[in-house]
C-alpha cells in the first residue's frame, strides 16, 4: 500500500473516530452539555466541566476531565470572561487545538445580542467573574438557543461532514419543540407582564428580558461580591418602600443570606434552575425552563 494511504486512517482519526463512534466533545456547562446533545444526538458524546450546580463563577476541574478533555475533539464554552477557571486548565492541558480559531473549540456567544455591555470592566481578580464584556448568563433566553444551536451545527458538520445531515435534521426538530414550548412559556407569563424583582447574582437578565420581568437590583452589588451589611439594609429598605415582592435565589446562592433578605423586605423567595441537571425536574434545556416558568407562576400569582 501506499505510504499516503496508509497514514490515510490516522489523520482522519484526528477529526473523527476511524471506527465510527460518536464524536468526544466536552462542554463548560450542562446547559451546554444539553444543546450539543440535541443537534448531535447520538452521534456524540459529551461531558461537562462544570457540574449542574456551582458557584457561577468557581469550577474544581477533576484530573478525570483533564484526560477527557484530552481526548475529546470539540470544546464549547460561554467564553468571555464567565469561565474564569478554564484558561488555567487549558494552559495545563496545553493543546494547541483547544484555541480560538480551531475547528475543535467554539464559543457560543458570537451572533448573541449582548447585555449590560455598559458594565464598567473591573480587574477579574480572585478568579471572579463580573461581566465585563456583557452579561455572560445568555442561554438563560431560550431564544438564544437558536444562535447557539447553529453554532454548534457548524462546528459539528465540520468535524463529522457525513453526519451533517442527521445535525440538521436534529436540530430543526429541537427547534420546532423549543419554539412551541416558547408559546406556551410566554403564555404563562404574559399575566405577570411588568413585575419588579430583585436577584441574589446577575443570571437572569436574558430570562427577565424575554418573559417581562424587570430586575431592579441583586443581592450582589458587583457580580461575583458578597454584599455589605450597609448595602443589604439599604437594599431591603428600598425593597420595602418600593413594593419589591420576589427575589430570585439559584441552588448555589447562600441560604442564611437569601432568607435575611426575604424576612427584612417582605419579599417571597423563588429559587430558579440556572442549568440543566440543577434540579431532578430540568433534565434537558427545554425541560429547565418548563420548570422555572412553573416555579415563577405559582410565586407571582400566590403573590397577587
Ligand atoms: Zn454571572
Amino acid at each position: 500500500m501506499h505510504r499516503a494511504l496508509a497514514l490515510f486512517p490516522l489523520l482522519v482519526g484526528w477529526v473523527a473516530p476511524a471506527w465510527g463512534g460518536p464524536l468526544a466533545v466536552v462542554t463548560s456547562s450542562t446547559d451546554l452539555k444539553a444543546l450539543v446533545e440535541a443537534v448531535g444526538g447520538d452521534r456524540v458524546r459529551v461531558e461537562s466541566l462544570a457540574p449542574a450546580i456551582h458557584e457561577p463563577h468557581a469550577v474544581e476541574v477533576k484530573p478525570s476531565q483533564l484526560a477527557e478533555l484530552k481526548s475529546a475533539v470539540l470544546l464549547v464554552r460561554i467564553g468571555l470572561d464567565h469561565e474564569p477557571w478554564l484558561p488555567r486548565v487549558l494552559q495545563t492541558l496545553s493543546d494547541p487545538r483547544f484555541a480560538p480559531g480551531s475547528p475543535h473549540y467554539l464559543e457560543t456567544w458570537k451572533g448573541i445580542r449582548l447585555l449590560q455591555t455598559e458594565t464598567p470592566r473591573l480587574r477579574a481578580d480572585r478568579g471572579v467573574h463580573l461581566h465585563g464584556f456583557g452579561n455572560t448568563h445568555y442561554w438563560l433566553d431560550p431564544g438564544n438557543a437558536r444562535p447557539m444551536t447553529g453554532a454548534i451545527l457548524g462546528a459539528l458538520s465540520r468535524l463529522a461532514p457525513a453526519d451533517s445531515p442527521s445535525f440538521e435534521a436534529n436540530r430543526k426538530r429541537f427547534l420546532e419543540q423549543l419554539d412551541a414550548r416558547l408559546g406556551r412559556w410566554t403564555q404563562a407569563m404574559a399575566p405577570y407582564g411588568g413585575t419588579r424583582v430583585v436577584v441574589a447574582h446577575e443570571t437572569w437578565p436574558y430570562f427577565a428580558e424575554r418573559f417581562g420581568l424587570k430586575i431592579v437590583a441583586a443581592l450582589e452589588p458587583t457580580p461575583g461580591v458578597p454584599p455589605s451589611p450597609s448595602y443589604l439594609a439599604k437594599l431591603t429598605q428600598q425593597m420595602r418602600e418600593a413594593g419589591i415582592k420576589v427575589l430570585i435565589a439559584e441552588p448555589s446562592s447562600s441560604a442564611s443570606l437569601v432568607n435575611e433578605v426575604a424576612i427584612r423586605s417582605g419579599a417571597r423567595v423563588v429559587t430558579l434552575i440556572p442549568s440543566v441537571g440543577g434540579n431532578p425536574e430540568a433534565g434537558d434545556y427545554l425541560a429547565l425552563f418548563d420548570l422555572n416558568i412553573k416555579r415563577l407562576a405559582e410565586t407571582l400569582a400566590a403573590g397577587r
